[in-house]
């Protein structure tokens, strides 16, 4: 049995090394956002689910445990190979059920491969420490064991990419994975996990669940989870958290962004432009890195919002499956709606509509907005406090540098941030003093790469050892130090 069917599709579980098309189960629609048309019907896993296909990862990972490292990531090498041949397909199947635009989709792809990449390294990765003679005839090392089973739930934005800043991590180092990816966009990791079977991954060692809360709650509170990762929403980073830690677990969460781009009157207006436009409507808004609230400092509102207004107007919206579209639409017709009570707001609490994107979003049944841009708005209004998710940007003036950076900081997000100047010095002092995680200097998506750690601060994160780059090897494995003296 394959994963799903074409035409509606149904999407099973991947459960010890098979798919499964369970019955009975509560189910939820896959949607095409750019056509509102179903894609696909998607069974939401029970606790009864949960407990299998967690008794059965655990026997996997006793076994994998035991596969010198070399030989696991052999697996990762052939599933860069499958993943690099079969690339288009997968982009293609992201624009479907997430509304991304064929440019963004393509790009999310390449980030994904390039996390399999960097987990292919884990023999020199994992390596510990050794010093010979820390006393008289005694040398000490330390090791790097798996800790077991570990989960991942992630969000819609991002089907290709974040589960892969967990799963190629935790399998290269031992462990078993299980994937609960977002019931609002399972096809992609649905065919990104039939690719790994293909790639000859031992049964068990990777499950792929589909559900919503009571699949998440049963994960948080199995025994033999050892470790719980996610991404999605603040308050949900926040409950996840706070639940797998009270039951012994390890996590990282992941959570909500409200990021502010700062443009100094010495920036390159004409660059500092295309980066926000970029930052605040590429993926339709839709990423945690995506730039809400512009902050001209001084004399650098006057020339860059005159840019700003033309260029965002000149934006292509449509379905981005299409050549030339630029924004496509939000993920949900509950998202759109939600999005666009936010300018319902912005006009109700009086800021100022530079463009107005209800004013010209495409017609048809697809979940569309075109993109949006406030004046005039102050810290206190809810469209400059508020996560929107959507592409609306919001204009807060300030004087001068210090203003910006109390301004930032006084945020409760700290996920991520950008500088616009051609000042050194401006641009050191911000890095320096700003609350945030993840920092750009004419920079508008200040991603790191798969090599380097991702996470924000404050309320844009909970745990300690951050997404990917070392920090993975950290989060994924236990440290043990041995002292050995020889009689
Ligand atoms: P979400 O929090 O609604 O869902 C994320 C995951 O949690 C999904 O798998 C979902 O099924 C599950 N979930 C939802 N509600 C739950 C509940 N009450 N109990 C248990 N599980 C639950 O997030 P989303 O809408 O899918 O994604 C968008 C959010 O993700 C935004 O807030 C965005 O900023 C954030 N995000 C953050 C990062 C980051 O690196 N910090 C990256 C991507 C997305």
């Amino acid at each position: 049995m394959t994963a799903t069917d074409t035409a509606v599709q149904i999407t099973g579980f991947y459960l010890n090394g098979a798919w499964e098309r369970p019955e009975g189960r509560t189910q939820g629609n896959v949607t095409n956002p750019a056509t509102g048309a179903v894609l696909a019907t998607v069974p939401y896993a029970n606790e009864a689910d949960v407990d299998r296909a967690v008794r059965s990862a655990h026997e996997a990972f006793l076994k994998w445990r035991e596969v010198p490292v070399v030989e696991r990531v052999q697996v990762l090498y052939r599933y860069k190979m499958l993943l690099e041949q079969h690339a288009v397909e997968i982009a293609a199947i992201l624009t479907r059920e997430n509304g991304k635009t064929a440019d963004d989709a393509r790009a999310e792809v390449r980030r994904m491969i390039q996390m399999v990449e960097v987990a292919c390294g884990m023999p020199s990765l994992m390596m510990g420490d050794s010093l010979n003679d820390v006393a008289a005839g005694i040398d000490c090392k330390t090791i790097r064991q798996p800790i077991g089973v570990c989960a991942g739930i992630t969000p819609f934005n991002f089907p290709a990419m974040v589960p892969m800043w967990m799963l190629p991590f935790a399998i290269a180092c031992g462990n078993a994975f299980i994937l609960k990816p977002s019931e609002k966009v399972p096809l992609t990791p649905t065919r990104a996990v039939e690719l790994l079977h293909d790639a000859g991954l031992p049964p068990g060692v990777v499950t792929l669940l589909n559900g919503a809360k009571e699949c998440v709650d049963a994960l948080l509170h199995h025994p033999l989870v050892k470790a719980v990762s996610f991404v999605g929403s603040t308050p949900v980073a926040k409950y996840i958290y706070t639940t797998a830690a009270a039951q012994g677990k390890r996590v990282q969460a992941l959570g909500g962004a409200k990021n502010h781009l700062v443009v100094m009157a010495d920036a390159d207006m004409a660059k500092t432009v295309e980066a926000i436009i970029g930052s605040a409507f590429g993926a339709a808004g839709e990423r945690c890195l995506a730039g809400s609230v512009l902050v001209p400092v001084g004399d650098a509102a006057g020339p860059l919002l005159d840019l700003l207004v033309k260029r965002t107007k000149s934006l292509a919206v449509g379905d981005g499956s299409q050549p030339g579209i630029e924004m496509g639409p939000l993920v949900t017709s509950d998202h759109c709606k939600r999005v666009d009570g936010y300018i319902e707001k912005g006009l109700a609490e009086g800021a100022t509509p530079l463009v107005n994107g209800r004013e010209c979003r495409p017609a048809g049944e697809g979940f569309f907005l075109g993109p949006t841009i406030f004046d005039n708005v102050k810290p206190e209004m809810t469209i400059a406090r508020d996560e929107i998710f959507g592409p609306v940007l919001s204009v807060i003036r300030v004087n001068t540098l210090d203003e910006a950076i109390d301004l930032v900081n006084h945020s409760p997000f700290g996920n991520a941030t950008a500088i616009f100047t051609s000042n050194g010095k401006s641009a050191r002092e911000y890095s320096s003093r700003i609350e945030v995680g993840m920092v750009g200097v004419n920079v508008g998506v200040a991603a790191p790469m798969a090599f380097f750690p991702f996470a924000g601060w404050k309320n844009s994160f909970f745990g300690d050892l951050h997404a990917h780059g070392k920090d993975a090897i950290g989060f994924y494995t236990e440290q043990k130090v041995i002292m050995s003296r020889w009689f």
